[in-house]
Order: C-alpha cells, then structure tokens, then sequence
C-alpha cells in the first residue's frame, strides 16, 4: 500500500466503524428511552395480577394527528388470551403501547387490576410485561445470552426451557454450539422464524403476568405457532395474553376476539362466533382457509 493514501484509507475505516458504533448507539437509546412524557407515579410497587380494561379509549399520536383508536372498551382477566385482528394501520399496536403504558389514552381510562394504569406504578407495571415486538432485536451475542436478556440471572435450564416452549430449543440444539453459538456480524444468521421464537424465549424467561405480542407469529408456521400458544396456555395459565396478528390461526383458540378497523372495533366474540357472522373476520377466514392455511 502506498505510504500516502494508506493514513487516508485509515481513518476512512475509522470513521466507518465510529459511525456504525453511533448509529446502534442511537438505535440502543431510543430503545431504552421510548417516550418521555409518562410520569411514573410515586405509588408503592404492587404485584400485578393482570386484569386489563379499556373504557371507551381514544388516542391520538400528537406528531402525525392520526387518531388510531377511537372509543375503543375491552376487558381481559389473568387467564386469558386477547387476540386483535385488523389490517395494517388499524391500532392494533397502538392498543399495546398504551398497555405498556408508552403513551396515555388521549380520551378514557385504562385500568390495570381495577387502577387507573397512571397511578400505577411503572417500573411494575413493565416488570409485569413481556413483550414480543414485531421485528426481533438480537445482538450479536450467543443464543443464550440473547434469551437471557429477559432475565439477567437465569440459569441454563431456565434458558432451556424457556427454548424448549418457544419451540427453538431443536433448532438450537443442532449447532454445533448450541446455546453458545454466536449470532450477528461474526457469527451465523437464523431464520425469520428463529429470529421470532428466540425473541419469544427472551419474553418468556421473563415469566411475566402480561403478554404483548405483536404479530410476533408472522413467520412462524402455523402448526408451530399451535403449538407455542398451546405451551403458553399450558405453564402460564394465570398470565393475561394479548396477541396481535392479522392471521385467524393466531386468533383461533382466544377467549376473545377483537376486530379493529381504522381504529374502532368492528366485531367482537369467539372464533365461532366471529365465522358465523359476516364481516371483516369471516372473510379473513374464508380467505386464509383457501390459502390452505393450516386451521
Ligand atoms: P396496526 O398495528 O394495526 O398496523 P398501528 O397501531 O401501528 O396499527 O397504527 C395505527 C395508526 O397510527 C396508523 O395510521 C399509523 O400510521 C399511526 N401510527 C402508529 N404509530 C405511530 C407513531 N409512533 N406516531 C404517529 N403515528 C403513528
């Protein structure tokens, strides 16, 4: 390399590796900060049982205006399984984000255990959840230690286990490495639907008394995500699950079915129900049958 050029070429290298380091930086900060405007207030922390109501919700984003709830009410007790389906744009993740308390309603109240959710106490109340985002965030970092991101201090069983009912424990045990191998830039890359279960056994570990997950099922084959809500229902089943999807094989064994569109709920029931009226579920459901999905 010529003497001249190779400092130049040097610190171009540099600055990129900086620039990286700053943009996940940013990326980690918003992460970690969402939204400033709650206040938590000073109220002792409280065991969370996990009943959740919404009563006449409405909520507006302040930077966009778009009012994606309108006069939204639900309620769902420890136990069960909430499933909101809607297209895209319909305030299904924005019923999440006020469960997990990112925002305040703009209009109406929403309840945790029977407490207006601002007088509860937000350390607890994110303590109490475990969320499943739609795009899965890992780190260049092991398996394990991915899925013990929900909890710190968790031994390798837990880990396991927790593997074991996301159903990727298989898939992992067939690396060479297994819960030791290294996932990122430097290591292997997993599968969509990997990326998904491992992001689920980072929530579960958590043994949370809420569940968020926002269509976290995506590109999971259907027998597979069956087989996940049926592992859930089975170890957790004093634990409050709000699963948001937009196909009916997510929304099928739920205790209640919430259809959301253009921010108000459209229909409400159970899967039966729901296919023996017409409507927006019916026809979702004709549509995905004939897609032969696997009902
Ligand atoms: P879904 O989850 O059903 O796709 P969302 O709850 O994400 O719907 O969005 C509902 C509406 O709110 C959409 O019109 C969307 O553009 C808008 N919205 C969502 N998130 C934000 C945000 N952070 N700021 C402003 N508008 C948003």
């Amino acid at each position: 390399v010529n003497m001249l050029t190779w400092p130049v070429a040097t610190v171009g290298w540099v600055t990129s590796i900086v620039q990286m380091a700053e943009a996940s930086q940013k990326r980690i900060n918003e992460f970690l900060q969402e939204e400033p405007e709650i206040s938590n207030p000073e109220t002792p922390a409280v065991d969370i049982e996990g009943h959740i109501e919404f009563r006449n919700v409405s909520f507006t984003y302040d930077d966009t205006n778009i009012t994606a709830l309108k006069n939204v009410s639900f309620s769902v007790d420890p136990g069960e399984t909430l499933a909101v389906i809607g297209k895209t744009g319909a305030g299904k993740s924005t019923i999440l984000e006020l469960v997990a308390r990112l925002y305040d309603p703009t209009q109406g109240d929403i309840l945790i255990d029977g407490h207006p959710i601002q007088e509860v106490n937000l350390d607890t109340l994110r303590e109490s959840i475990g969320t499943v985002p739609q795009d899965a965030f890992l780190f260049s970092d092991t398996i394990g230690n991915n899925i013990r991101f929900g909890k710190a201090d968790a031994s390798e069983q837990e880990v396991v286990e927790a593997a074991k009912m996301a159903a990727v424990h298989n898939n992992i045990a067939e690396f060479t490495k297994g819960y030791n191998t290294v996932l990122g830039e430097r290591g292997i890359t997993l599968s969509g639907g990997q990326k998904q279960r491992v992001s689920i056994a980072r929530a579960l570990i958590k043994n949370p008394k809420i569940y968020l997950f926002d269509d976290c099922l995506s590109a999971v084959d259907t027998e597979t995500e069956e087989e996940i809500l049926g592992n859930l229902k089975r170890v957790a089943n004093s634990v409050t699950t709000i699963i948001v999807s937009h196909r009916i094989s997510s929304a099928k064994n739920a205790d209640k079915i919430l259809v959301l569109d253009n921010g108000e709920i459209k229909q409400q029931g159970t899967h039966a129900q729901l296919i023996s009226e017409d409507g927006y579920y019916k026809e979702l459901y004709l549509s995905q049958l004939s897609e032969k999905e696997n009902f």
